[in-house]
């Protein structure tokens, strides 16, 4: 059950690990990508910080909109507005249920409607829906998600321009969702 207060806790929770791993997630976009994954994620996460800071007693609805906001204007990426949109569906959602598995699910499909990806096109979808339709979200749910990706061939967004030669690679936005899926569940416990 996410509340302002756990969600709050999971993206900051996800800062540090964006911030710990944004050599890294730069590193993967590079032979794939055009190597900014890392740092279009980290000013995201510090735009997210921010706009988490303006709010004053906000609730779960006024507090997925910041999120979102953060995450739009600020990562200048493919996966800005990705991420962004998802959080955006979230905050939609949340006044009727405010389970996290139902939230994921509405985030997913947010996802997908705005770049127009599904399963098995290389992208963050990857992750994000086996996290979504599992029944229990779990670190090797995580874990085997992005690995999955490795072997994929991609057909969205830029590493799609690649081809064949995309296949061997991780995919930097399976991995950076792998984060913020490993930062919800070592928030909610
Ligand atoms: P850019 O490709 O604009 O430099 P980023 O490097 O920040 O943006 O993000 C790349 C990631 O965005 C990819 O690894 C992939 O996971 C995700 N992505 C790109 N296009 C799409 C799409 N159409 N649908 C879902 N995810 C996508
Ligand atoms: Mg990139
Ligand atoms: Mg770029």
């Amino acid at each position: 059950m996410l509340t302002v207060e756990n969600t709050q806790k999971w993206l900051n929770n996800f800062y540090q690990k964006i911030e710990e791993h944004k050599d890294y997630l730069s590193e993967l976009d590079t032979p794939i990508g055009d190597g900014d994954h890392g740092n279009n994620m980290m000013r995201g996460m510090v735009g997210v910080k921010e706009s988490m800071a303006r709010l004053q007693n906000p609730d779960l609805q006024a507090l997925f909109k910041a999120i979102a906001m953060g995450l739009i204007s600020k990562v200048g990426g493919a996966s800005g507005p990705l991420y962004g949109t998802a959080f955006l569906e979230m905050a939609k959602k949340c006044t009727e249920t405010q389970a996290a598995a139902d939230l994921i699910l509405v985030g997913l499909a947010g996802i997908k409607k705005r770049g127009g990806a599904t399963e098995g096109d290389k992208t963050m979808v990857d992750v994000w829906s086996p996290v979504a339709h599992s029944s229990q979200l779990t670190t090797e749910v995580i874990a085997a998600a992005v690995a999955a990706t490795k072997d994929m061939q991609a057909k969205k967004g830029r590493a799609s321009y690649l081809g064949e030669r995309s296949i061997g690679h991780l995919d930097p936005g399976a991995v950076s969702s792998g984060y913020l899926f490993t930062a919800l569940i070592e928030t909610e416990g």
